[in-house]
């Protein structure tokens, strides 16, 4: 595969700059769609405490990590102390009480690995999922959110990526593909990885954040406002980061050894791991620690099939971003 790395970018890359820029610019919400989100949660929130009043609400995942698309599904999580009851229960209740407010097509998913209440606000049309008690999920969407402050060209960059996995099919967990969390944990490693680069590594410098859950240690930096020139002494544009993305991961990743990690800026072996086997339905294909969770492989998803149809997916992307005349269509080819 080596054979195809190429040793420089087009020379026309600077051309593509404004055409991605402007797609950048399409992709992010406008503050109505912000605003609605808003409105939605206290909605919740004040439904959610006439029956357990100190309950919280909190949104996590795209709508909170300054990664997500304007027609996202907001993702809210439930903090509460459960004592005794079980989390199922609390779910069915959940979804009594949204039912008889009217909000639509209320579901309580409470077999599911991670389960829900799914509901429908029909007034702003937004669709929501609740899950309970999933504190990591919202400390790892404010590290994404906090990685998103320091340099601009980071959300530039995951908001194409991600809108070219979800065109080509490659941003479907059940189907063996990356998840949208994967993706930006891609990107944030890819530029942490440039030289210069244009992220640090949160997770190794001076700890101004920390929080404990679930015996997993959560610790960072997180006064990013003190790093907002982190990136300047690297000039690189859109076009050639997102150039350089694709051929990583087409050309220059070494998927049977290496594991990317976002926690210590670098890449990290399989071997000290020992995600170098099948265990289970954990294949480690592909590896991509989570920041947090460090025993938990986000490429977990990832297959004997689905890797070949990422890998060619990658593949094309780089021959494209090399090659094509019209990159930014020919990209996000409906596949
Ligand atoms: P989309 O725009 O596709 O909805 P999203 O940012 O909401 O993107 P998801 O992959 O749906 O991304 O994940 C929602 C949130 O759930 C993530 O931001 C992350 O906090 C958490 N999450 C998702 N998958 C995992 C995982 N495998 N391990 C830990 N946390 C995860
Ligand atoms: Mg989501």
């Amino acid at each position: 595969r080596n054979h195809k790395r190429h040793t420089t970018c087009r020379n026309d890359i600077t051309m593509l700059n404004a055409p991605l820029l402007a797609l950048f610019e399409s992709l992010i919400p406008s503050d109505e769609e912000k605003l609605k989100q808003k409105q939605l949660l206290t909605l919740l929130e004040n439904l959610v405490r006439k029956e357990w009043p100190n309950a919280r609400l909190f949104l996590y995942g795209s709508c909170a990590n300054s990664f997500g698309f304007p027609k996202s599904d907001v993702d809210v999580c439930l903090q509460m102390d459960l004592g005794d009851i079980e989390k199922s229960e609390v779910l069915l209740k959940l979804a009594k009480i949204f039912e008889s407010d009217n909000l639509q097509n209320v579901q309580a998913l409470t077999r599911a690995r991670v389960p829900i209440v799914k509901l429908m606000d029909p007034v702003t049309g937004i669709s929501c999922d609740i899950c309970i008690n999933n504190v990591l999920a919202v400390v790892n969407t404010k590290l994404l959110h906090d990685y998103a402050r320091i340099d601009v060209r980071l959300r530039q960059l995951a908001f194409i990526v991600k809108h070219w996995a979800k065109s080509r099919g490659v941003n479907v967990t059940y189907q063996g593909t990356l998840s949208s969390y994967a993706y930006v944990l891609m990107c944030i490693h890819f530029l942490q990885q440039r030289r210069p680069s244009i992220l640090p590594c949160l997770q190794r410098m001076q700890v101004t954040y920390y929080i404990t859950v679930e015996d997993v240690e959560c610790a960072y930096f997180d006064q990013v406002e003190k790093l907002q020139n982190f990136g300047a002494q690297n000039r690189e544009s859109v076009a050639q980061l997102v150039w350089g993305f694709f051929h990583y991961w087409a050309y220059c990743h070494d998927y049977a050894n290496d594991v990317i990690s976002v926690r210590t800026g670098s890449m990290i072996s399989k071997r000290g791991k020992d995600w170098t086997r099948r265990v289970g339905n954990d294949r480690h294909l592909i590896c991509i620690e989570d920041p947090f969770e460090v025993s938990h492989d986000l490429g977990r998803v990832v297959d004997k099939h689905s890797i070949r149809v990422l890998r060619e997916e990658f593949e094309r992307a780089a021959e494209i971003m090399q090659y094509d005349p019209n990159p930014c269509v020919s990209l996000f080819e409906p596949y």
